[in-house]
């Protein structure tokens, strides 16, 4: 899905090529995926999971073709931001990395710099880990601490990744939950961006902290989101900005509130 300053444009998702998908996966994984269908995130071969997997894929490489034509200042796809995603496996429902695949291809095909937010409630580390040796990608995560997948407690400058672990207020190095937090951590990210000269930025949307979500105790609100959006892009009102759902657990309720509400705000 794709806005434009007037209005929404619809565009058909695509599969991912293995060539693609090599750029941040190992030849022996996508097989297993595309040829075997097999992952540990489903039992027995699912050709069906994996044909969605790629399709998965597939739809952020369109929205971010969008991005790079000129076409959209606003690309959404909610299937996407996969951010668990490693090299050569799949973790907490993630296949195929599409953020780090489409970070890989507007950096070295496009010299574009890329900025990823990350604030779904848990850290994003498969898209930290595949981009982090790329010096025109940064990757900034506020996540819950101690919650899966367990890493995301320290940042590496030098390679620009930068990781905001939200706890209770007053222990060390947590800097509280609730709206506030996720605030200050954007705030924080923008100031990065700003230093970075990112060209795009990528947000992983996750719907998981909202306070109703079973898989977190952020207790962030509608409100709170939407209050981050206004802030991306009262702070980039010309950067081009792709955003993925990651994850979200109330799919009847919050999750698509957030979702909406949330890539609105930045449209
Ligand atoms: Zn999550």
């Amino acid at each position: 899905m794709v806005s434009t300053d007037t209005s929404l444009t619809i565009s058909e998702p695509r599969l991912a090529t293995r060539a693609e998908l090599s750029r941040v996966h190992s030849s022996d994984y996508i097989d297993d995926v595309l040829d075997r269908h097999v992952t540990g995130q489903w039992s027995g071969a699912r050709p069906d999971l994996s044909e969605l997997a790629a399709l998965f894929a597939g739809g952020t490489l369109v929205a971010l073709d969008s991005l790079l034509a000129g076409k959209a200042k606003t690309a959404i796809h909610f299937p996407g931001a996969k951010h668990h995603a490693q090299y050569d496996y799949s973790s907490g429902f993630c296949v195929f990395a599409d953020f780090a695949l489409a970070a890989d291809i507007a950096t070295k095909d496009f010299s574009k710099k890329v900025a990823i937010l990350d604030f779904d409630a848990h850290h994003g580390d498969g898209t930290e880990n595949l981009t982090a040796d790329n010096p025109n990608v940064l990757t900034f995560s506020i996540h819950e601490k101690g919650i899966f997948p367990g890493t995301g407690n320290s940042s590496l400058a030098g390679k620009s990744v930068y990781n905001y672990p939200l706890g209770d207020q007053g222990n060390e190095g947590e800097v509280g939950k609730g709206d506030e937090a996720l605030l200050r951590g954007v705030t924080r990210f923008c100031e990065l961006a700003n230093e970075f000269n990112a060209d795009l930025l990528f947000i992983a949307a996750g719907a998981d902290g909202h306070a109703e979500d079973p898989l977190s105790s952020l207790q962030f609100t509608v409100g709170g989101y939407v209050a981050a959006a206004k802030y991306l892009r009262e702070k980039f009102p010309d950067t081009p900005i792709l955003i993925g759902g990651a994850g979200g657990y109330l799919p009847d309720s919050s999750t698509p509130e957030v979702w909406a509400a949330f890539s609105a705000a930045v449209a």
